[in-house]
């Protein structure tokens, strides 16, 4: 059991979280010319991805740290010191620290100080100073409270629990753990709530409830994976093993030792085939296969491991060399052991170094001395029995269940909390959206409005500009309207280039209609005669009405003849048109036509309609109803 303590203090100890926010696959480099806070950032998330490269890339930074304004010199070294962590470089992890040490003062700044606090913890909690580390996981957490560090903050909160629980101080410990989680799980972070499933695994696997503590284990391995942390997803596989071999399913607990040893070569370090050699070579021995098992027990005893694990091996050694009956080599092995513990001295007196006098009471018993086998064995007996009394697990057992029933109780008011607020959320988004139907709607009222009134508008100006140059009797251009025309015409057509005439007509003796008829007869003269002049141009022409019943007709690209032409014509429509009014008297009118056309003598308007004017005179002195040209 001591064993998922440890490894559990191993695998804790390795968590210090950055913001995790840069691309999980992109290796991450830093410029050593561009070194400050931001660019240090960078690495954050690629420690946990793989803290071997991330260790090379800051060390690379090395050359510069003189140099290094002191803020960025903290933050370099806290960020190696997490790298060393991960990578169980824990002397390389302690020398980091206390060169952190000194640079730490009044003026450092709260997230530093945090983060170099829970260093400390996992420092001394790696030491054995339980009590000690706790007191800087508190300090830790205030910090984290202070600058809203949530994932620091409930990090050093499950240190803390785990502490507790390393000290057996379980109902402080599983208060503070539940704490934690429900802190995790309100936060939604995958990451949180991973680790705190494996500290659960590593309980329940305390608590021998295995089949929980592998559902925990594996709820925690799953996550990791999918955020692809090379080292808590070696630590998760390694919980899963060590359950398998306390359960007592060996070969499961050999795959996953062995997956185990396939996913530590991420870092370079030889502490990690250590623990790997350590857990298949108890498994092995604990299954019965002693030879194969004491070749894998040596390599690990070879190799750089840890004072508490060793005693271990040697006991399992031990045992099989028994078992072998290789019994001087089993002695030795034993004197092995004792010592180990005699410098463990926490550990005297617990069932791990009880067993040393079981084992030696076999060794006795296999070698004939039953004297003293029985009494070794006795011995082991009354003793282990007295620590059974001490440890009695039912105080445990009643709070695995209270803790299952509230954890379970806290999840369901959580989710429904998150679907509460999920709820009120899409009521949000469709009241949103409803106002935004309602601003579209009201947007293109407005805008058919303004179109509305736009187009009116416009149709008016244009009336108004309509009504701005039309003689409102005939319909035809007025007079200043019609001047300007000729004006423009003219001076877009030079003499020599083009040709154009005009037409001055004037009612042969309209005094005498409007005397005879009346006025509306000849207002209706007028009209009709508009319409028929109008009628005999073409469309290019324009006509307007400049006086009481005289009328200017322009008629570009067009040469004098055409004009006369066309003059006649005219002359011939109205005088052939005949007027009714009551009575079935009829009458008919005849015009007088001047006609002028546009040369070098009369190449202005003013010259142009003179000259039509004195034809049109002209014509009425040879009688009127005639054409003249000039
Ligand atoms: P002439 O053949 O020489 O042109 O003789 P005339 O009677 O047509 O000559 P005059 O120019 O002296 O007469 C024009 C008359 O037209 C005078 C005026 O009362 C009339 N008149 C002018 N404007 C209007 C109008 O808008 N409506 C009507 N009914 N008569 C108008
Ligand atoms: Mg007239
Ligand atoms: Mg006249």
């Amino acid at each position: 059991m001591k064993f998922i303590y440890i490894f559990k203090f191993f695998s804790l100890a390795i968590i210090f979280a950055f913001h995790a926010n840069t691309c999980a696959n992109e290796q991450v480099q830093i410029d050593p010319q561009s070194i400050n806070i931001s660019t240090l950032s960078k690495l954050d998330n690629q420690i946990f991805i793989d803290p071997w490269l991330s260790l090379q890339a800051l060390s690379k930074l090395e050359p510069q740290y003189t140099a290094m304004p002191v803020e960025t010199k903290v933050w370099w070294l806290l960020r190696k010191a997490q790298c060393e962590n991960l990578l169980y470089f824990y002397q390389e992890f302690e020398q980091t620290l206390s060169k952190i040490s000194p640079l730490i003062n009044a003026q450092t700044s709260i997230e530093q100080q945090a983060r170099y606090n829970y260093f400390e913890g996992l420092s001394l909690q790696r030491k054995g100073g339980y009590q000690k580390s706790r007191e800087f996981y508190k300090r830790t957490m205030a910090f984290a409270k202070q600058e809203n560090l949530n994932h620091l903050y409930i990090k050093a909160k499950q240190e803390l629990a785990y502490t507790y629980s390393l000290a057996e101080l379980f109902e402080i410990s599983l208060k503070d753990m539940q704490e934690a989680y429900v802190e995790a799980f309100a936060l939604n972070d995958r990451f949180l709530v991973a680790i705190i499933n494996e500290t659960y695994g590593a309980i329940y696997g305390y608590m021998l409830e295995h089949e929980k503590s592998l559902e925990y284990y594996e709820k925690a391995l799953e996550s990791y994976e999918s955020l692809g942390y090379k080292a808590h997803i070696s630590e998760a596989i390694y919980g899963i093993a060590t359950t398998y071999r306390y359960w007592k399913k060996y070969p499961l607990a050999i795959e996953h030792f062995k997956r185990y040893q396939k996913n530590v070569t991420y870092t370079p370090n030889e502490n990690l085939t250590y623990f790997g050699a350590y857990g298949l070579g108890m498994t092995l021995a604990e299954q019965g296969e002693c030879l194969e098992a004491l070749t894998v027990i040596d390599k690990a005893i070879n190799l750089t491991g840890l004072d508490d694990y060793d005693a271990e091996l040697y006991k399992r050694k031990a045992s099989c060399l028994i078992q072998l009956e290789r019994f001087d080599e089993a002695e030795a092995a034993l004197t092995i052991v004792e010592n180990l513990f005699l410098s463990l001295p926490e550990l005297m007196g617990t069932a791990w170094q009880l067993e040393t006098l079981k084992i030696a009471s076999t060794l006795e018993s296999k070698r004939g001395n039953y004297q003293k086998g029985f009494q070794l064995l006795a011995l082991y007996n009354e003793k282990y029995t007295e620590l059974l009394i001490k440890n009695s697990s039912s105080r445990a057992i009643s709070i695995r269940s209270a803790m299952e029933i509230e954890r379970k109780d806290i999840e369901k008011a959580l989710s429904s909390q998150r679907t509460k607020a999920e709820l009120l959320e899409i009521k949000n988004s469709e009241q949103t959206s409803l106002q935004q139907s309602y601003f579209i709607i009201f947007l293109l009222t407005a805008l058919m409005i303004v179109i509305v009134v736009v187009t009116f508008q416009f149709r008016n100006n244009r009336k108004m500009a309509e009504l701005s140059i039309t003689d409102s009797l005939s319909g035809l251009y007025n007079r200043r309207y019609i001047f300007q025309y000729l004006n423009k015409l003219i001076a877009g057509t030079s003499a020599q280039k083009g040709h154009l005439s005009i037409l001055v007509l004037d009612i042969d003796d309209f005094k005498s209609i409007n005397d005879n008829y009346g006025h509306p007869v000849g207002d209706r003269v007028i009209k009709t005669v508009a319409e028929l002049a109008k009628s005999t141009l073409r469309t290019e022409d324009v006509i307007g009405r400049i006086g009481g019943e005289e009328f200017l007709c322009i008629l570009p690209r067009t040469a004098c003849e055409t004009a006369e032409k066309i003059a006649q014509r005219m002359k011939e429509e109205i005088s052939a048109y005949v007027f009714d009014i009551e009575q079935g008297n009829t009458f008919s009118v005849t015009v007088s036509i001047g006609v002028s056309y546009l040369s070098q003598d009369a190449n202005n308007s003013k010259a142009l309609y003179s000259l039509a004017d004195q034809a049109l005179y002209r014509a009425k002195d040879s009688g009127k109803n005639c054409v003249n040209v000039l």
